[in-house]
């Protein structure tokens, strides 16, 4: 589902360039739930941008779905990341004078699904997410925990082929965290292939794979 072949990246310019990304190789095949580990500073949110075409890269190669996502431009990056990816982030996103159900309703909103069937849809997923009763709460008075199932509801609306988590756990208590990662693995079990990225040993443990970044270039593969 994804191929990078030396994927390069960096910030800056001149005598002030900084590389992030030295030279990615890496592939994850459609189905799994991969877990990318590395300390603070080592790039992975660079990398997991990169992924989710939310930022581009210098050179190297990147094919997602068997298709070349050099040089897009940002309607077609924009296209494809509603089509096809769903994200999570650890301060959640949410939007604070919305809803949960008009938060996870929102992405249909832009795809101008009628009203009734995008809420329809969002009541369905905030039951996936155990958050009926939630439902015309707004963020400021959920747990972190709810919040983050909330944006987990919001991630799937577009029924993604992949999810791409930036530390969907960051910000909240072990138990949350592992309630959290709990619905990231049934999503994942449904057949929607999941990136997590972590920097906590505990998080990764819970994939089925641990790609382990440092400095810039992956140290392993868990192959
Ligand atoms: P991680 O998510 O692993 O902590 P990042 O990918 O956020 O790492 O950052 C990797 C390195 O790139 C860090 O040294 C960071 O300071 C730098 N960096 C990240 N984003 C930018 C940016 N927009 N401009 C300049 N430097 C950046
Ligand atoms: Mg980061």
């Amino acid at each position: 589902m994804i191929k990078l072949a030396d994927v390069r990246k960096s910030y800056g310019s001149g005598k002030n360039l900084f590389p992030v990304l030295k030279g990615i190789d890496m592939d994850v095949e459609q189905g799994e739930l991969v877990s990318i580990m590395g300390s603070s500073g080592s790039g992975k949110s660079t990398l997991l941008n990169v992924l989710g075409l939310l930022d581009s890269y210098d050179s190297g190669k990147y094919l997602l779905g068997g298709t070349d996502m050099s040089n897009l431009n940002e309607t077609t990056a924009a296209q494809y990341r509603s089509k096809y990816l769903g994200f999570v982030f650890q301060s959640f996103n949410l939007i604070n004078f919305k809803s949960a159900v008009e938060n996870v309703a929102l992405p249909l909103y832009y795809q101008k699904v009628p009203r009734k069937e995008r809420n329809a849809m969002a009541m369905d997923l905030l039951d996936k997410v155990g958050l009926t009763d939630w439902a015309n709460h707004l963020p400021s008075e959920m747990s972190g925990g709810q919040k983050q199932r909330v944006a987990i509801a919001r991630s799937l609306i577009t029924k993604p082929r992949l999810i791409l988590a930036d530390e969907p756990t960051g910000a909240l208590d072990e138990q949350t965290s592992h309630e959290v990662m709990d619905v990231l693995k049934e999503v994942n079990k449904e057949g929607i292939t999941m990136i997590i990225v972590t920097h906590e040993n505990e998080i990764a443990a819970m994939t089925q794979r641990v790609i382990r970044l440092r400095d810039g270039l992956i140290e392993s593969t868990g192959r």
